[in-house]
């Protein structure tokens, strides 16, 4: 290969991590090395050796680092143990090379023993032969310079790591999963997952959030559900086994969301769903759209249908109120006293007429899902995503390669946006479609079954979506047996 291209640079790795007490994670050197040899990639450098030490800690004067101690070797023969060339060294950090001033100096100079050699690491590709180098590395050193700043990036890394391979990255027991972070809890989960279908089918993450504190659920740090913590749950990509690093979904080579080793509560499809229902409805601020939740089903749809002295209808908007204990009924719907504004003539006792308006809408939402059971067509843009991916993955191949075709990095940097952007319009649209279809599906189920169990929101929005207002004409108080033909629907024309 040297031969075909006298300009190739051959690089060796340096990896290290150190044990500090924490749980020993094995695959530390596994993912600085597999980081190394992505950069080396982008740079076209090829990786001809990797030297690692495991478990040693580079400040501690005691301990004799191995394969450190080669690299310092093998750059000062400028070969590798197999007898390649070294043009070049990568590390994950700087400090994964030095704590200690001394190293630093050997380093540099076993190093700078040859001309032209490149370095690598988080900072980039770094100059070693220019003036100042040697000092501020001995400053980095001495001052322990930007350690924190450091151990942070790694973290960093590691989780977004850990998120590559569909490790659980979380400190703490996520709701809904055991203390393993992979197996179900099952009460937790099914309240998690009977929730998702509510939200979808129109319940509030407010009607979640009171549902959650009854049954006596806690968040798993201890503390009483709230609107938001149950918000956060409830968009959680985790749910369908996917997983978010800023608000974007992590996906692998061939940007393919990763799934996630532990189990799954919800489908993707669902998890889609649900966000865009939240996202739609929260309007950005995250409050609970009118923060107010009804107490009965036909408030605000009931209507006074009296025909007042001058021949017009009364119309003002029925109140629910709670009924006198000695009833049978728990209440009613009565037209606002006249000093509100009403004419206090209408009343209904509230179970009936429920009942009546919900066997109606039953009825009307069988009747309309018979109808319009088609199915919502399959995404139409899969083709372009797929194209506008394969181009931004063309736009990333040229820029690495040495052909006449290849481009700059001014020309990659200022076209690269713009396929990122497309491809991120395009994803909102499929995820926007996967809700629309979920939705479609759910409309399909049975209605008079999950109507049961629907809550008094959810009810209140199917009655919404196929009724304007039900008017109900005066009649059948006291003693007088309940009668539904006084209540007129008025159904909403098709839209
Ligand atoms: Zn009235």
């Amino acid at each position: 290969m040297l031969a075909a291209d006298p300009t190739l640079k051959c690089v060796v790795c340096y990896a290290r991590i150190s044990f500090d007490g924490r749980v020993k994670d094995a695959h530390g050197i596994e993912d600085q090395h597999r980081g190394m040899t992505d950069n080396a990639r982008k740079l076209g450098w090829l990786v001809v050796y990797r030297y690692t030490d495991n478990d040693k800690s580079a400040s501690k004067e005691s301990v004799v680092r191995d394969d450190f101690e080669q690299l310092l070797n093998d750059l000062a023969t400028a070969t590798t143990p197999e007898g390649y060339p070294i043009h070049g060294v990568m590390a994950v950090n700087d400090d994964r090379l030095y704590r200690r001033p001394s190293d630093w100096e050997r380093y540099l100079k076993a190093f700078t023993s040859q001309e032209g050699r490149v370095y690598h690491d988080s900072n980039g590709v770094q100059d070693l032969y220019a003036e100042g180098f040697e000092i501020k590395g001995l400053v980095g050193v001495a001052m322990s310079l930007s350690e924190t700043r450091k151990k942070q990036r790694r973290t960093r890394n590691s989780h977004r790591n850990r998120a590559l391979r569909g490790q659980s990255v979380a400190a703490w027991r996520p709701f809904g999963w055991e203390d393993d972070k992979i197996t179900l809890r099952p009460e937790e989960a099914k309240a998690i997952r009977e929730a998702v279908e509510d939200v979808i089918a129109g319940a509030s993450v407010s009607e979640i959030t009171r549902r959650w504190k009854e049954a006596g659920f806690i968040t798993s740090r201890g503390n009483p559900f709230q609107y938001q913590t149950v918000k956060q749950v409830l968009v959680n990509p985790r749910l369908c086994g996917y997983r978010e690093i800023k608000g974007e979904l992590v996906r692998d080579g061939d940007d393919q969301p990763i799934v996630g080793e532990w189990d799954a509560i919800v489908t993707p499809k669902q998890w889609f769903a649900i966000t865009a229902k939240i996202r739609e409805r929260g309007h950005g601020t995250g409050m609970p759209r009118g923060g107010l939740v009804h107490k009965y089903l036909l408030t605000g749809i009931l209507r006074c249908g009296n025909v007042l002295e001058d021949g017009t209808t009364c119309n003002n908007k029925m109140i629910g109120i709670k009924a006198n204990d000695w009833l049978k009924y728990r209440h009613a719907y009565m037209c606002k006293k006249t000093v509100d504004g009403g004419c206090n003539k209408t009343y209904k006792r509230g179970d009936k007429t429920d009942d009546a308006i919900e066997r109606l809408v039953v009825a009307k939402l069988e009747k309309e899902a018979a109808s319009k059971a088609k199915d919502v067509p399959d995404w139409d843009k899969a083709d372009t995503l797929e194209r506008a991916i394969k181009s931004r993955n063309e736009l990333e191949r040229r820029w690495h390669d040495d052909e006449d075709t290849a481009i700059d990095d001014e020309a990659f940097f200022r076209n690269l946006p713009v396929f990122e952007r497309r491809i991120k319009e395009l994803r909102a649209d499929q995820a926007k479609h996967e809700a629309l279809k979920a939705e479609a599906e759910a409309a399909q189920e049975d209605i008079a079954k999950s109507w049961g169990s629907k809550t008094l929101t959810q009810k209140r929005e199917a009655i919404k979506k196929v009724l304007n207002a039900v008017v109900a004409l005066p009649g059948g108080k006291g003693n007088k047996v309940f009668d539904p033909e006084l209540l007129k629907p008025v159904w909403r024309t098709s839209e």
